[in-house]
Order: structure tokens, then C-alpha cells, then sequence
């Protein structure tokens, strides 16, 4: 039997990661232990609910999102006291990863309850292992500020890094991102742009920034994006 998966009475939580496009990608051990849960929070019970309609599983849900992260992770940590398995997803990927997730795991953790990890999908290790950008040393930054100024200022910041930057864009913001990254890391940085992985428009355009950015704007940008930059001066 597999760490956290036996069948004692103590309550804990799994952080269970569902896919990021291709359903088919839901592990055969994350089906199980959705199955399994008392109970199940996510972001969204509505996208939540058509996972768990995929697989067959009627597992009562509750809501845990940014705007109640705050009053839910001391409430399911309770619950999770009394003996409850309680499993956390996000929409889509890893919970807790650019994800609501981190409070209720640090609740956890205080409170010394286990935290099971279930693991699957992520869109930022799935972009950056095939990129073809070196993977033995990376940054993970997350989406960057909405606003330009914001923008240039933690690329200027990591500009020097000595491995891949890896940046999770809205398809509203990817051109303006693409030209601040080309007026701060300039035009011949290696770049991949990722865009609907695992899903019917999965794409990996792979070039100098400054051709990615031309490119882009021509086409229409749709879809969900992970950017991986490489090291100055690095040659694909
Ligand atoms: N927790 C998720 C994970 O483990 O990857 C990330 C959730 S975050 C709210 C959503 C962002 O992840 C999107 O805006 C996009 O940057 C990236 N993303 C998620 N799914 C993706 C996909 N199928 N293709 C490309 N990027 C994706």
C-alpha cells in the first residue's frame, strides 16, 4: 500500500492534481483517492463536479478559492482533526501551485496533520521539460505583474539568473509580456511559448524572443500560456 493511502481511521489531506487539458491524464491513483475523500475542496465545485461526473464518483464538494482560503483552511483543518479525508484540487494542475492551496497545507503542517501528496499534471514542469531550455536549473516566477512597470521591474530582477525562467501568462497580457521581456532580457533570449498543453491547439513555438514576438502578434493569441526563457547567451 502506498504512503497515506491505508485505511486508518486518522483524518488527512491529499493534494490531488487533475489535468490541465487532456482528461486522460487523470492518474489511476488520483481517481482512487477522489473516490476515497469524505469530502473534496476546490476552487470551482462547477469544474470540479464534471471531473468527478468523468469518473464516476459522487464525493460531496465544498468551495475553497482565493476569496475564502482564509476562513476555510482553519475550518477543513478542523474537520481534518476529527478524522476526515479530505481531498484539495484546483481547476486545473497542481493545488497549491499559482493555485489556492498554500494556506491550507501551511495549516496542516502547524497543526502537524499529514499531507498526502497525490501528484499529476503541471503546466510549468510539463512547458519546461520540453522546451529544449536547459532544465538542471530553473525559476519558477509564477504569473508576472499586470502592469508593465511591475513587469519589467522582476525581469530586470531575475534578468541574470544562470537557468530557465518559467512564467505563467493570461492570453489577455502574453503580447505586452512578450515586449517587456524583449526590451529587458532583449531580442535574442531563447524562448519557448507553450500554449494549450495537452489539449486539441497544443503549440511550442521555440525561438529568439524577438521572432516569437512578431509571430505572435500576427496570429490570434487564444488559449492558456506557460512562457520558458533561457539563460543569456544560451544557444538552443
Ligand atoms: N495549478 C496549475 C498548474 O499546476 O499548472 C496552474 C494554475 S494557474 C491559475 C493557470 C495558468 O497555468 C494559466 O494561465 C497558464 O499560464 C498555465 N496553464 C494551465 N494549464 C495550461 C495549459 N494546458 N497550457 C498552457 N498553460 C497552462
Amino acid at each position: 500500500m502506498n504512503k497515506g493511502d491505508e485505511s486508518s481511521s486518522a483524518g488527512l489531506l491529499y493534494l490531488i492534481a487533475t489535468p490541465i487539458g487532456n482528461l486522460a491524464d487523470l492518474s489511476l491513483r488520483a481517481k482512487e483517492t477522489l473516490e476515497a475523500c469524505d469530502l473534496i475542496a476546490c476552487e470551482d465545485t462547477r469544474v470540479t463536479a464534471k471531473l468527478l461526473a468523468h469518473i464516476g464518483a459522487k464525493v460531496p464538494t465544498t468551495s475553497y478559492r482565493e476569496e475564502n482560503e482564509r476562513r476555510k483552511a482553519p475550518e477543513l483543518a478542523d474537520r481534518i482533526e476529527r478524522g476526515e479525508k479530505i481531498g484539495l484540487v484546483s481547476d486545473a494542475g497542481f493545488p497549491a501551485i499559482s493555485d489556492p492551496g498554500f494556506r491550507l497545507v501551511r495549516e496542516c503542517r502547524r497543526r502537524k496533520l499529514p499531507v498526502v501528496p497525490v501528484p499529476g499534471p503541471n503546466a510549468a514542469i510539463t512547458a519546461l521539460a520540453v522546451s529544449g531550455l536547459p532544465t538542471d536549473k530553473f525559476l519558477y516566477l509564477g504569473f508576472l505583474p499586470n502592469k508593465s512597470a511591475g513587469r519589467c521591474k522582476v525581469l530586470e530582477q531575475w534578468k541574470g539568473f544562470a537557468g530557465s525562467l518559467i512564467i505563467y501568462e493570461s492570453k489577455y497580457r502574453v503580447e505586452k509580456a512578450l515586449a517587456d521581456m524583449e526590451k529587458v532580457l532583449g531580442p535574442d533570449r531563447n524562448l519557448c511559448i507553450a500554449r494549450e498543453i495537452t489539449k486539441i491547439h497544443e503549440t511550442f513555438n521555440i525561438g529568439k524572443i524577438s521572432d516569437l514576438k512578431t509571430s505572435f502578434a500576427e496570429k490570434s493569441g487564444k488559449g492558456e500560456f506557460v512562457l520558458v526563457v533561457g539563460p543569456e547567451g544560451y544557444v538552443l
